[in-house]
């Protein structure tokens, strides 16, 4: 066992939480250590082929997946330097007013302790940092009005473009999508090239993967990213009240001690409650930072309803990025499908490549041989997808918890227990059945719903965040509210999911929570 020198700050994980906190904590001049389990991933690695794109994925010890709705992986987490957002879609909504107020507002799912207009700074500030391309004023529609985005839109296409018609025909305005992509040259960084293989990570740079933007940052300022060192425990101080460090093994699976001042746990929300319910002890024996019990729970996802549709002509499909390029919060009202309850977020427009998540061999999975061959040469061209994603409600009962199972460094396994309630099936039904009145309008020649098991997207909740210890897991800044010196980065925190895909509020809630420890750095560090 070695005992390393000691930092000012230990982040887990190199993911989108963690590369924001290592960038505004090494700028301010601490010494900062990111600990990763996965690879040191460099551009080179990215390379445009849904088969090579694979190695990227999670990886790593699985969870096991139990209850009605189990989980799945494939929009989950990230493996590596970078995490998910090396191979991430980039569409970038933020969540809306309505998010943060649900229980006071409907006396359904929670409140979170902070309001849209304590975000909505940081939303502004992050959009300049890594690059954001959309149109805010459009997007003023739903929202309070902010800053303009740095880029203008995105180029569209015309398996984007040919939704507008029939969005608009059921009362739906489709504005210009934003997304962490450059629509020109942004600080150094090249514009796009719309050959649509974001989903396997952006080999140019045109795209806002951590390694490109916050994490190229903490480099720059002397931050270390140790990969394939995998945390297995927080450590604390005899008294229990303070963390002292972590835990973690190196590839050789060799035992280290990384003492710290500050841990910030950031590797991604199913993990952070494993490690945290792992590092029970005599004076946390529910786990650290879990005496109100919730570490684990309130895990909640997003699911999408996709309507496939064929047109006659050249859909240019092709084209574009695997991002959207529109999207619509006019079904964002928490009651806008009689019913239902939860927000919907629609996108459109996002390209499609012939395998792999989302493509033309997943849009009719009952096809198989000759059939699904012809089918493939009629979706070359003519296939494009309506996306709604919609909003699941906190629940208790989804949660993580440990396994008796163990990895191979002796850490039990995570379990996720995942249920949906009747809201989520409604919601995910009504999207549906407006998806279909939606291709007709806009004069598809077939049309059908892309069902199958409910889809389980963009895990959050886990260590949500609240007013006090009896409530949730940490304050609104990610700081525990048991150990001063420790935070939570990530979805984890978020206290409801909304239905906007979660990672610019991810980025803003860790540039909130960073520049927080760093100003109060006195009263937080040990
Ligand atoms: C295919 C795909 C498409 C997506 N598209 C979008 C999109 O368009 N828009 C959007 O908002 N979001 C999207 N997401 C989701 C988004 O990528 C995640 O929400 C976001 O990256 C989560 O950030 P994170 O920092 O919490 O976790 P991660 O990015 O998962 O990072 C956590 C890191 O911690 C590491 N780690 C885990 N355990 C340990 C340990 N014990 N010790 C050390 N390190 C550890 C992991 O290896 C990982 O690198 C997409 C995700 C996928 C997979
Ligand atoms: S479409 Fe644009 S953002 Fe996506 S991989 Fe290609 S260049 Fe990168």
């Amino acid at each position: 066992m070695a005992t390393r020198e000691k930092v000012d700050v230990a982040i887990v994980g190199a993911g989108a939480s963690g590369s924001v906190y290592a960038a505004v904590l090494a700028k301010a001049g601490k010494k900062v250590v990111v600990l990763e389990t996965g690879p040191e991933w460099q551009l080179s690695d990215l390379i445009s082929s849904d088969f090579w794109g694979r190695r990227i994925k999670t990886a790593g010890a699985p969870f096991l997946l139990e209850g009605k709705n189990a989980f799945g992986y494939s929009y989950q987490s990230g493996w590596g330097v970078g995490g998910a957002a090396l191979h991430y879609f980039a569409n970038l909504p933020r969540l809306l007013p309505n998010d943060f107020k649900m229980k006071s507002e409907h006396g359904r799912g929670l409140d979170w302790p902070i309001a849209y207009r304590d975000l909505a700074p940081y939303y502004d500030k992050v959009a300049r940092d890594i690059g954001v391309s959309g149109d805010a004023k459009a997007e003023e529609k739903w929202r309070p009005a902010g800053k303009p985005y740095p880029m203008p839109p995105m180029k569209t296409f015309r398996h984007g473009e040919v939704w507008l018609k029939g969005c608009e025909s059921v009362g739906i305005k489709l504005v210009p999508a934003a997304v962490g992509m450059n629509s020109t040259d942004y600080k150094g960084r090249p514009a796009c090239i719309y050959d649509g293989w974001c989903h396997i990570g952006c080999p140019t740079g045109a795209l806002s993967n951590p390694l490109v933007t916050y994490l190229a940052e903490a480099r720059k300022a002397r931050a270390e990213v140790r990969a394939r060192s995998t945390v297995t425990r927080v450590l604390t101080n005899q008294q229990g009240n303070r963390v002292v460090g972590v835990e973690y093994y190196d590839a050789a699976r060799q035992r280290h001690v990384q003492p710290a001042s500050v841990v910030v746990l950031a590797a991604w929300s199913a993990q952070n409650p494993r490690i945290l319910l792992n590092s029970a002890s005599g004076r946390h024996p529910k786990g650290l930072a879990n005496a109100s019990g919730l570490v684990g729970k309130y895990m909640m996802c997003h699911f999408a309803s996709g309507t496939w549709a064929l047109f006659d002509e050249d859909m240019q499909n092709h084209m574009g990025t695997t991002g959207a390029q529109f999207m619509s919060y006019d079904r964002y009202g928490k009651t806008s499908h009689k019913g239902a309850f939860g927000s919907t977020f629609i996108v459109t427009g996002s390209a499609l490549k012939t395998s792999d998540l989302g493509g033309f061999a997943n849009a009719r999975v009952d096809l198989f041989g000759p059939e699904l061959h012809a089918f493939m040469q009629r979706a070359a061209r003519g296939l494009t997808r309506l996306n709604a994603f919609g909003e699941e409600l906190p629940n208790i009962e989804n949660r993580v918890e440990l396994a008796t199972d163990k990895d191979e460094l002796g850490l039990p396994l995570g379990r996720i227990i995942h249920s949906y309630d009747q809201d989520a099936a409604g919601v995910w039904n009504a999207n549906f059945e407006e998806g279909l009145s939606i291709a007709k309008a806009a004069g598809a020649k077939e049309m059908w719903s892309g069902r199958g098991a409910m889809p389980t997207i963009h895990l959050m909740g886990g260590t949500i965040m609240g007013t006090k210890a009896g409530n949730s897991v940490v304050n609104s800044y990610g700081q525990s509210h048991e150990l001063p010196n420790l935070y939570i980065a990530g979805p984890g925190i978020f206290a409801t999911a909304g239905a906007s895909n979660p990672t610019y509020t991810i980025f803003a809630l860790s540039l909130r929570g960073a520049e927080q420890l760093a100003a109060k750095w006195g009263a937080a560090a040990a």
